[in-house]
């Protein structure tokens, strides 16, 4: 049976249709041989209008996801594979507190990172880190050295951030949630390491 639906707006539905092609249900399988069993049963799509204020909410069963992604097919894979890991890395297992959300992002885009090398190879894995990594030294060029988005944990002060999921995003400067992704995902290879 098949897992995975689209929602989009009709003038949207059949491109992000078109787009995604029964993708979602390779991809679950290639991560359900990696990391076993997917908990959540249904894996459905949503695509929401520009004002969606990220880029994607990995919520159980129906991920979240801004509809001009549809405008980049490799962004479009990339992120929704994102979203797929964290219903193994972030909602089967959570971190504690949201000060925390580096081991979430960080684990998920290690998973991610696994997902599209066994369904696309390693070149294409390298490249999309080496963008990534590339796009993450240009924002800490932009925010500074003592920027708090840089640290490995992010003092989550009441008032002052206003929606969980931004813990970690600047508000002010707007970083894009793909600095959380690569600080985070930099902090777990560095923990990993330490662990060795
Ligand atoms: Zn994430």
């Amino acid at each position: 049976m098949r897992r995975s639906r689209v929602w989009a707006e009709p003038c949207l539905l059949s491109c992000a249709v078109k787009k995604l092609g029964g993708s979602v249900e390779r991809w679950l399988g290639v991560a359900e041989d990696l990391f076993g069993e997917y908990l959540w049963g249904r894996c459905d799509i949503v695509f929401l209008p520009p004002s969606f204020p990220i880029v994607a909410m990995e919520n159980p069963c129906l991920t979240f996801i801004i509809a001009s992604i549809l405008e980049s097919s490799e962004f479009l894979l990339i992120d929704v594979i994102h979203e797929i890991a964290h219903g193994w890395f972030g909602n089967a297992v959570t971190n504690a507190t949201w000060e925390e959300m580096w081991l979430s992002e960080g684990l998920a885009t290690y998973a991610q990172r696994r997902i599209t090398t066994e369904a696309y190879g390693e070149a294409f894995t390298c490249l999309e880190t080496v963008v990534r990594l590339d796009a993450l030294h240009r924002q800490l060029r932009l925010l500074g050295d003592s920027n708090p988005v840089s640290k490995l944990q992010v003092k989550f002060e009441p008032g002052k951030h206003t929606h969980t999921y931004v813990q970690g995003f600047d508000n002010e400067s707007e970083t894009p949630v793909i600095l959380v992704w690569e600080v985070s995902w930099l902090n777990w290879t560095s923990l990993v390491a330490s662990l060795h």
